[in-house]
């Protein structure tokens, strides 16, 4: 079996009432007023969320070796960051044609921090992203050690057919698998090429597809993460 149907299927255990029984109350109001917060303004149809660690950027607290981290702190902790090769031309060309939100399990001041670094680095622009959600919108799975990103929150006037999301673990969009991207680690290295094989797939398949959720399961549910058949060829 591949590894994208494992993970799925592990992702698909997350559903269970034993732990969707463990979401938060049902605080309408709560829910209703962050629907509101994170309404879309853009005239843009189609909405991409992409996962922030190990898919637009890798930080870990052993030097990467190379040239292109930067050393940040956070919490007395430091850190070096790397961003994944292409970031800066793929979130260019793609914010011109769908509204773009970044949404990390990570916490406000960290995903503060690291945004500070793509804006010092000239990467985005002050409204790439035109929302940030962080761990305070998340639901926690303490069992499982798990964040799942809830898309619900964004269903004020957005519909889950023109939604996708970006993540390198399936775990975390496991309440709209039929939404998700799957795409391989970034750990730091310089030749990866794989925002560029995302961008080729959402312009060429997701930009006027009806319901992204038939496009990405015709594509990804019986295949494997956004990988390149040959690694190591190089970047067209
Ligand atoms: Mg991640």
């Amino acid at each position: 079996m591949s590894k994208i149907k494992d993970e799925v299927q592990e992702a698909m255990i997350l559903r269970q009432p034993e732990f969707i029984g463990n979401m938060p109350g049902p605080d309408k109001m709560v829910f209703q007023l962050q629907q509101m917060m994170f309404v879309k303004r853009l005239p843009f149809k189609k909405t991409i969320v992409f996962d922030m660690d190990e898919t637009l950027i890798r930080a870990q607290t052993k030097d990467l070796g190379d040239n292109c981290s930067i050393q940040i702190n956070v919490d007395n902790q430091s850190l070096y960051v790397a961003t994944r090769p292409h970031l800066k031309e793929v979130i260019e060309n793609l914010s011109k044609h769908f509204e773009l939100i970044l949404f990390t399990a990570g916490s406000q001041k960290y995903a503060n921090v690291i945004i500070n670094v793509l804006l010092f680095q000239n990467i985005i622009k002050e409204d790439t992203f035109a929302l940030t959600l962080t761990r305070n919108e998340c639901f926690e799975v303490p069992e499982k050690k798990v964040y799942i990103k809830d898309l619900a929150k964004l269903l004020s006037n957005r519909s889950l057919e023109d939604i996708v999301i970006v993540d390198n673990k399936v775990q975390s969009y496991t309440l709209h698998l039929e939404n998700g991207i799957p795409i391989s680690d970034f750990k730091g290295d310089q030749s990866d090429c794989m925002l560029k094989e995302l961008e080729s797939f959402l312009m060429t398949y997701v930009l006027n597809c009806d319901d992204v959720r038939t496009v990405i399961r015709e594509r990804f549910h019986n295949s494997v993460k956004l990988q390149r058949a040959e690694p190591g060829t190089g970047c067209e």
